[in-house]
């Protein structure tokens, strides 16, 4: 069996960025990634701008104060004529203002008294308070790329990119399968969790829901086709150990599909089923949703942010932190506890099953346990954040 780290590489070199690419809209294109750099069209600021409220005048004329000067002008943000400052004198401006021509500085109104004829109490040196025209960017600089956040959304917006050009989003087909599932179980039954689970998981992606199936054959090939035709990538869940009715790898591979990874070194996660066929590819994952779960952060989601235009390994974010209690290893797999991080420190959290959805409501990141090793309570170790949990760290 191979270990997490040659599977990560296994899908790793699979995973190639989408290359067609689509026009949308600025306001539609949150967490969509650029196709290319947007660039500024013209600099920013655009002219000399003044950054606070104060008086626009020559900044060596404020060599020795207290000094007076005649305000001969009153500029707010938005004027387009601009009066000639002459020597001795004064122009009030407003923050986001264009300073006037033949001054050089702004004294802040905090450091002045007075108005009509303004007292400067305060030297300032040339450029004080003001941003030269051009010192942000200058035309043609690339000013944002990859995924559009909305700082970078932002960006775009300040320098008239209203319409950005973004790849295509993967298409991600979800499939459920289990005879033991039903939206309105009996007794002998089960609702499925993964299903919705994943669709979330993927909510940047486009999604094509396949529904829960039975572990019967006709079924099976019926919705995996359909995966494999519509999506450029399937993700099912259970069907993939070693049992009976374990239909998912020959179920793919009656469909064209080249397996590349069955069985990992990891716990829970260990039945992991990847393979491709062309450009398709497709995850097996364990029916246990702790296991599907750990599976999508390790391997899927990983594969969906490369071909979506981004890094493999950017969506996984290593921290360091204190280990708040003790993890025990097992003899055979890399163990993935999920634990809640915070701060610098991490707990590890109650551990029951690979089944029990529930531990995972307080988890946002995972600690990993070598084949053998004991982690002590006070250890320091390496976190794997989730990309969405990033923000839920503090
Ligand atoms: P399997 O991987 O098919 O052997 O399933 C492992 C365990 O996960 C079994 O207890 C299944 O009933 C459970 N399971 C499988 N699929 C789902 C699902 N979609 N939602 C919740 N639990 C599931
Ligand atoms: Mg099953």
């Amino acid at each position: 069996m191979i270990t997490i780290d040659e599977a990560r590489d296994a899908v790793r070199q699979r995973a190639h960025a989408i290359r067609e690419t689509e026009r949308v809209p600025l306001d539609l294109a949150l967490h969509r990634v650029l196709a290319a750099p947007v660039r500024a069209d013209r600099p920013d600021p655009p002219f000399d701008r003044a950054s606070m409220d104060g008086y626009a005048l020559r900044a060596d004329e404020t060599a020795s104060v207290p000094r007076d000067f005649e305000v001969v002008a009153r500029i707010a943000a938005g004027a387009h004529v601009l009066p000639e400052v002459e020597p001795g004198k004064a122009a009030w401006v407003n923050t986001g203002a264009p300073i006037p021509p033949g001054t050089d500085a702004v004294v802040p109104v905090e450091d002045t008294r007075g108005d009509a004829k303004v007292q400067v109490l305060r030297a300032v040196k040339k450029g004080e308070n003001v941003l030269a025209a051009g010192a942000l960017v200058r035309p043609g600089d690339a000013v944002a790329e990859g995924l559009l956040t909305p700082e970078r959304i932002a960006i775009c917006a300040a320098v008239g990119a209203l319409e950005v050009v973004v790849r295509r989003r993967p298409r991600i087909a979800v499939l459920s399968t289990g005879s033991e599932l039903s939206e309105e179980p009996l007794a002998h039954q089960i609702r499925n969790s993964n299903g919705p689970m994943l669709k979330a998981l993927f909510a940047r992606a486009e999604i094509l829901d396949l529904g829960a199936v039975p572990d019967e054959a006709g079924a099976l090939e019926a919705a995996f086709a359909k995966g494999l035709s519509e999506a450029d990538l399937v993700v099912s869940t259970g069907g993939v150990s070693k049992g009976e009715f374990d239909l998912v790898r020959p179920t793919l591979e009656r469909l064209g599909v080249t397996v590349h990874v069955h069985g990992v070194q990891l716990q829970p996660g260990k039945p992991l089923l990847f393979g491709t066929k062309g450009e398709k590819a497709a995850f097996g994952l364990p029916g246990n949703p702790v296991s599907a779960l750990v599976c999508t952060d390790l391997f899927v989601l990983p594969f969906v942010a490369a071909r979506s235009g981004r890094g493999f390994d950017e969506v996984l974010l290593a921290r360091r932190a204190r280990l708040t209690g003790p993890l025990a290893a097992s003899p055979k797999r890399r163990r993935v506890f999920p634990c809640r991080l915070q701060g610098d420190e991490v707990q590890p959290l109650p551990w029951r099953s690979s089944a029990d959805v529930y531990s995972l409501t307080h988890s946002n990141a995972y600690v990993t346990v070598d084949i053998g090793y004991h982690l002590a309570q006070g250890a320091q170790v390496t976190c794997l954040v989730p990309e969405r949990s990033a923000s839920r760290t503090a």
